[in-house]
């Protein structure tokens, strides 16, 4: 199969939505990541996208919708939801909601439950809209691999094996979705991203993070695995021992490695004669240039020498989730998956 990369036409939207009707899966930009879609209700479809990415059998794949489509058709909406709804869709926000059943059982997998999002990206709107499907995407790479925020690196996993790629440019986000729990009174934060604790407890008077007790089957299973490891050697260091890090990079060298830092910008300008994958100043340009920055990093180094972030909470929950994880380490204060 060729793998056709194409931006968003009268004659590339007819064609995805030829693909999504005959049971084939397109991947598609959006503001976060970009996403592998298939048609939600159709069960051969669903199960493409899990071969295709190797995923997990117990970890549900959220449905995308456009934003003039009924969400009440697929799921019960508690009435302290719209708020959210009114204040962060379409954007980085998927809600998790008791599910009518109107979608293929794969997509929840077997959980009682239905995550949906309306993603802002006009590419991924006029998709949805074409299509006029619930589409059940998750990040567009290989399990546990890097998620993908431009056409290319989707190719780069993909290329052969699925048809189409709207390619929207780069997604400025750069980390997936909030995934936020409203079965309950109270919205848990299954997975932190962009739309943040602060800005849901803003909304609606609380946001608590979802923690999993021991023996307690996960509200979220994707939260068991571990995701997002570029293919070279990776080593962490915390905040204050950037230093050792340093030295770290020259004895690598030494031992005839191919090191690269990766660290936020006021860290990097210490350091002007290593080369460094700059993350930026922000939370939210550390986001952005979280994935693009470990694919560069799999490709032009042997090793990643990661140094942790400063900052903490708000944005900088999702990342440090991400980055902690990348890194292989038991991010205790993990509070997702993806
Ligand atoms: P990905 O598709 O790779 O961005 O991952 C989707 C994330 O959403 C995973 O962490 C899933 O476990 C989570 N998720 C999707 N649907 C549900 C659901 N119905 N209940 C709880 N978590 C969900
Ligand atoms: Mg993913």
């Amino acid at each position: 199969m060729i793998t056709k990369i194409l931006p968003v036409s009268p004659r590339s939207l007819a064609w995805a939505k030829e693909l999504i009707e005959s049971g084939e899966v397109v991947a598609f930009h959006t503001e976060t990541v970009y996403g592998l879609g298939a048609d939600a209700t159709n069960d051969a479809a669903v199960k493409k996208v899990f071969a295709l990415k190797g995923r997990p059998a117990d970890n549900p794949l959220i449905s995308h919708v456009h934003t003039e489509y009924d969400i009440t058709r697929l799921v019960e909406t508690p009435a302290w939801t719209k708020r959210l709804r009114d204040r962060f869709l379409p954007g980085p926000l998927t809600m998790v909601y008791p599910s009518k059943g109107k979608v293929s059982p794969f997509v929840s997998c077997g959980l009682p439950t239905l995550s949906i999002r309306v993603p802002s990206s006009p590419t991924a709107q006029a998709f949805l809209r074409a299509v006029d499907l619930p589409i059940a995407a998750p990040s567009a790479n290989r399990s546990k691999h890097v998620s993908p925020v431009t056409a290319q690196h989707v190719y780069d996993d993909f290329a052969g094996e699925i048809p189409l790629i709207l390619d929207g440019g780069p997604s400025q986000g750069g980390i997936e979705s909030t995934v936020l729990d409203c079965t309950g009174s109270v919205p848990l934060i299954l997975r932190a991203g962009l739309v943040t604790r602060e800005m849901i407890a803003s909304e609606v008077g609380a946001c608590e993070f979802y923690t999993l007790h021991e023996g307690e089957r996960p509200k979220s299973p994707g939260m068991a695995y571990k995701h997002y490891a570029p293919a070279c050697r990776t080593v962490f260091f915390a905040a204050e021992n950037a230093e050792e890090a340093a030295q770290r990079y020259a004895q690598e060298e030494r031992d005839g490695e191919t090191p690269v830092l990766m660290c936020e910008h006021a860290v990097a300008e210490r350091y002007p004669a290593l080369r460094a994958l700059d993350l930026g100043n922000t939370p939210e340009e550390m986001a952005s240039n979280l994935y693009a920055h470990l694919r560069t990093a799999e490709k032009t180094a042997t090793v990643l020498i990661g140094i942790d972030p400063k900052e903490r909470g708000g944005v900088m929950d999702g990342v440090r989730n991400r980055m902690l994880r990348a890194f292989g380490q038991d991010a205790k204060e993990r509070h997702d998956d993806a």
